[in-house]
This record gives C-alpha cells, sequence and structure tokens, in this order.
C-alpha cells in the first residue's frame, strides 16, 4: 500500500516535471518566430528607407535634366537676343528670357532643397542598417540560447519519459487507471497531499479519521471536495517540497 502511494507520488512528480518541460519547449518555437518578426520589421524599416532614398534621388536626377535644358535655352535666347531687328522682339525675347531664369531659379531653389533631403535620407538609411545589424546580432545570440536551451530540455525530457516508463511499469494497471481518470479532469494534477488534516490542493478539511488512515497507509482515499488522492505527508516534508 505504501509502496503504491509512493510510486503514484513518483509518477505525480515526473508528469509535473514532464509536462513543465513540455510547456517551456513549445514555447520556444514561438519566441524564435517572434524574434524573426521583429527582423522582418527592421528589414521592411530599411527598405522603405531605400525606397524614399531612390525616390528624391531620381526627382533630383528630373530636375538637374530639366535645369540643363532651361540654361540652354537661356542660352539660346541671349544669343538670339543681339540679332532683333524690332524694338517688339526686343521686348518679347527679354521676357522670355526673363521666364527663363525665373524657371532656372525656380529649379535651383528645388535641388537644393533636395539635396538636403538626400542628406536626411542618408541619415536615416545609415540608422536603419545599424539597426538591422544590431538586431540580426542581437537575434541570432537568442536563438543560439534558445538551441542550447532547447537541447537541455530535450535531454531532460527524455531521461524524465525513461524514469516514467519505469514507475509506469510497477504500478498496478487498475490503479494507473484510475490516476489518470482523474488526472484527465484535474488540470493533470491526480495527486495531493494531505498536511496536517488539510488536502493542499483545494485547501479542505480531511475527516481526522480519514487521515488517520492515511498516515498509516491503510486505505486509498480521495479528497471529498476536489476527488484527487490523498497522501500522508509530514508537516515538515511539505514545508522542505
Ligand atoms: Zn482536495
Amino acid at each position: 500500500m505504501k509502496t503504491e502511494i509512493t510510486n503514484l507520488v513518483k509518477l505525480q512528480k515526473l508528469d509535473d516535471v514532464i509536462r513543465a518541460l513540455e510547456s517551456r519547449l513549445a514555447e520556444i518555437p514561438k519566441e524564435v518566430e517572434t524574434l524573426e518578426r521583429e527582423i522582418a520589421t527592421e528589414k521592411g524599416n530599411l527598405k522603405a528607407a531605400l525606397d524614399g532614398l531612390a525616390e528624391v534621388q531620381k526627382d533630383q536626377r528630373a530636375a538637374e535634366g530639366t535645369l540643363s535644358v532651361a540654361e540652354e535655352k537661356l542660352g539660346k535666347y541671349q544669343v538670339q537676343l543681339m540679332s532683333v531687328k524690332s524694338n517688339d522682339e526686343y521686348k518679347a525675347m527679354q521676357r522670355q528670357i526673363e521666364a527663363t531664369k525665373g524657371e532656372i531659379s525656380d529649379l535651383e531653389t528645388k535641388i537644393l532643397q533636395g539635396l538636403d533631403a538626400v542628406d536626411e535620407l542618408e541619415a536615416k538609411q545609415s540608422t536603419r542598417e545599424q539597426e538591422l545589424e544590431e538586431g540580426q546580432k542581437k537575434v541570432a545570440g537568442m536563438e543560439k540560447e534558445l538551441d542550447v536551451e532547447k537541447a537541455k530540455l530535450e535531454a531532460e525530457l527524455a531521461t524524465r519519459n525513461d524514469g516514467r516508463k519505469v514507475v509506469l511499469g510497477i504500478i498496478p494497471e487498475a490503479t494507473l487507471s484510475e490516476y489518470r481518470n482523474i488526472a484527465k479532469t484535474r488540470g493533470g494534477v491526480a495527486m495531493a497531499a494531505a498536511v496536517e488534516e488539510r488536502c493542499q490542493v483545494c485547501m479542505v478539511r480531511v475527516r481526522p479519521q480519514v487521515f488517520h488512515e492515511l498516515r498509516m497507509y491503510k486505505k486509498f482515499h480521495q479528497c471529498g471536495n476536489c476527488g484527487r488522492i490523498l497522501y500522508f505527508l509530514e508537516e515538515e516534508q511539505a514545508a522542505a517540497t
């Protein structure tokens, strides 16, 4: 009787550890996914910065092209101005020259502003590159740590599962099936220690007679409240675990 209870307690402890190991193992891929998402976001930020820069550079080249056309036009008008015959023609040519000068001045302003924008965007690009590089380094380090942790957990899980098989082999089938039925509907916890006449899972009192029988390992008892299999535990042992 005592051995059976002791083995069930062992089994419960192994099941608890195995459950915790499995739940941690299940978290690891999610953590890796979160890290990968961070990197994808940083890559997206860098791409946005590069696209913005390319756009402004394209506008700059277009403005420079338009400027050189306008400058050529101005040169031609100035030559033509020398060969005009009438006063009206002269005035008309002067107006065209003024208009072209205005156009040139606007383009020069636009190009200067574009240069500032390029500087700003290049600084942004370099910040984004740095962020990405740092992010990748950080993530690589964390992923390595997670890999190490995963290997450790898997090794421990294998050891615990081996231990569990041994314990399963020495518990009678009927007792095991009761343990499983109780565990299934109670979050995997079938066993409850009784300390000082109290179920330590639901904290409801155990009758003195029942507690006495538990202490003597006379009989199996389930907690009248939570239905778990009770086992006797000295107060000091309970405090130590
Ligand atoms: Zn209980």
